[in-house]
């Protein structure tokens, strides 16, 4: 199957030769899993997800919205989030994350629950999501978002981007409603 150019780089892309001394990998069952491992060194390629942290805003019943300005999922609508720095804690991410695409400011209140997301091409990702509230800032899409506002809960825009992300308005809604998170492990 074709890539679309614009699409082309956030395929998924799997390491062909080591990143510590550029021989080929080979296949080894390790752990009881295929893995990419060095023919000349010690490197070991075990795939992880990458951790991203966003913020579930929720203001008069309505929930704060980004539109994507990037593939994957342009025009798409999304919970303000991105993927952590390698230096950064997720709480930090999330705060961080939410300044860049609304400028908004906010306090972190608490933890919401995190979601395995298998539909974004460039990676699985964990999902962390912060329940948070605004203290400071103007609303206006910046960084990577291309519109920004607040949805009433029961009218939301049907393009919501990612699993992940659908998954946790629909227990937010069962959240707002009951007071309570249903059990989730994906
Ligand atoms: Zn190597």
């Amino acid at each position: 199957m074709s890539i679309p150019d614009e699409h082309k780089l956030v395929e998924a892309r799997d390491f062909k030769y080591c990143p510590w001394c550029a021989s080929p990998l080979e296949n080894r069952l390790l752990d009881g899993k295929m893995r990419p491992a060095c023919t000349a060194c010690e490197y070991i390629w075990y795939k992880n997800p990458i951790p991203a942290a966003g913020a579930i805003i929720v203001s008069d019943n309505r929930l704060l919205l980004v539109k994507r300005k990037y593939p994957p999922g342009v025009g798409d609508w999304c919970i303000p989030a991105g993927f952590m720095e390698y230096d950064e804690s997720a709480v930090k991410c999330c705060i961080r994350e939410v300044k860049e695409e609304t400028g908004l400011d906010i306090k972190i209140e608490k933890l919401f629950w995190n979601y395995k997301g298998g539909d974004d091409p460039r990676s699985v990702v964990v999902l962390i999501l912060y329940l948070a509230t605004v203290v400071d800032g103007n609303l206006k899409p910046g960084d990577d978002a291309m519109e920004t506002g607040y949805f009433d809960l029961e009218n939301l825009p049907s393009n919501i981007a990612f699993s992940a992300h659908r998954k946790a308005i629909k227990d937010l809604k069962i959240y707002l409603q009951t007071g309570s998170l249903p059990y989730r492990d994906d």
